[in-house]
């Protein structure tokens, strides 16, 4: 009998709560992650009080009550709002596309004015499309919103974050974001959402507790000797350096954060503001504190650390970040699926394993699956 039922490579989202599910099933499960820390990319480094999301901003959102209940069995969760603001050109629009930005770009104040005005702006899509589907970012977004809010909000935006023109990109992308015809700058639609108080480790360790981890543990260094101690495994790095690259490579997108401690308590007024011009280097600035801190409590803590963050294509060595779902790259990824599909003693799981822009509640509701179609 091996010492394992499960080697559970990575210790993110997918792996921790695979590792929690299987756990109260009696399974035993060892986790292993080649960082220094669990968590994955939801780890947090405390800066001056604050909780920094060390690899990118995460804001948890589900309509899915099972899930929801879920994590907050774990750690409970504030009441943080996602409502990022975009700057262009030194003007502020709010986020998603509602009745504060068409007031903001064209002075409309009823959602009736408004409605014309979108008309007028698809209209050239309209025409160009002349019914068939978008086949790229750019139809789509003109489609769905016209051309003055594709060339503020999006196109240069868009272009920094992947690296590709917009009539290159999947439209699927721009799919994800909301359009309301309401004042309101709720980023998402879901139910529910939150960040969790006292920040994500406490999430990772709650679902972590009582399971033997091993960090610094690089799975494709002693690859034989972990897989010998476990009867299955649960994968969830890179689904391409599993099968050693041997189709060739998926690509990647990375970010790197310039990450800075500033002498006040407040920087720029919300946790996310993104600059939409092509001409400035960055993406977005994150404010970390407003994740965590809401109203005159911002003011307890003096300073305050934000994040710069600058997308680039990923290259051997870096973390990958987002998927580039191109056709190239989706082609590439069901041919190392397919592989994948015929795995018995491998589950493949997350970001990176199923090589999906993957938000983390549907991470949960994928474990959920797993664990129910494996009967344990
Ligand atoms: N997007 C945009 N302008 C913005 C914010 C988002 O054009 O100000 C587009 C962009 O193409 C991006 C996509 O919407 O890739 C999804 O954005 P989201 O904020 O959901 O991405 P994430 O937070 O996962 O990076």
């Amino acid at each position: 009998m091996k010492r394992f039922d499960y080697l559970i490579v990575g210790s993110g989202l997918f792996g921790a709560t695979f590792a929690y599910l299987a756990r109260k099933k009696g399974k035993r499960c060892l986790v292993i992650d080649k960082r220094s820390h669990i968590g994955g990319n939801l780890y947090c480094e405390n800066i001056k009080g604050i909780n920094v999301h060390k690899y990118g901003a995460h804001i948890f959102h589900t309509s899915n009550k099972e899930v929801w209940n879920f994590v907050n069995s774990i750690v409970e969760f504030n009441r943080y709002t996602n409502s990022p603001v975009a700057n262009y050109k030194g003007k502020v629009y709010n986020l998603p596309f509602n009745m504060n930005t068409f007031y903001q770009m064209w002075g409309v104040t009823t959602p009736a004015e408004a409605e014309i005005k979108l008309e007028e702006q698809r209209a050239e899509a309209k025409v160009t499309l002349n019914g068939r589907e978008p086949q790229n970012l750019e139809e789509q977004a003109q489609l769905l919103i016209g051309k003055d809010i594709y060339t503020i909000l999006i196109k240069g935006y868009t272009e920094k974050q992947w690296g590709r023109s917009c009539k290159e990109l999947p439209a699927f992308i721009i799919r994800r974001l909301p359009i309301r015809m309401t004042f309101d700058n709720n980023y998402f639609n879901d139910k529910y959402q939150g960040i969790p108080i006292g920040g994500y480790n406490k999430l990772i360790k709650g679902l972590l507790e009582n399971t033997e981890i091993r960090l610094n543990c690089d799975f494709f260094k002693e690859r034989e000797t972990l897989t010998a101690l476990a009867d299955k495994i649960v994968y969830t790095g890179a689904i391409d350096e599993f099968y050693d690259y041997k189709f060739g490579r998926l690509q990647y997108r990375t970010v790197s954060f310039d990450t800075q401690i500033k002498d006040i308590p407040n920087y720029q007024g919300n946790a996310v503001v993104n600059y939409t011009e092509r001409e400035v280097p960055y993406t977005r600035i994150i404010e970390h504190k407003h994740f965590e801190m809401f109203g005159t409590t911002i003011n307890e803590c003096p300073q305050t650390v934000v994040s710069y963050e600058y997308s680039t294509e990923w290259e051997l060595g870096m973390e990958p970040y987002y998927p580039v779902n191109d056709a190239h790259n989706n082609i590439l990824a069901e041919k190392y699926r397919e592989l994948a599909a015929q795995e018995t003693n491998v589950i493949f799981g997350g970001r990176l394993a199923e090589y999906k822009y993957y938000d983390m509640a549907p991470v949960i509701e994928k474990v959920f699956f797993t664990i129910r179609a494996l009967e344990l």
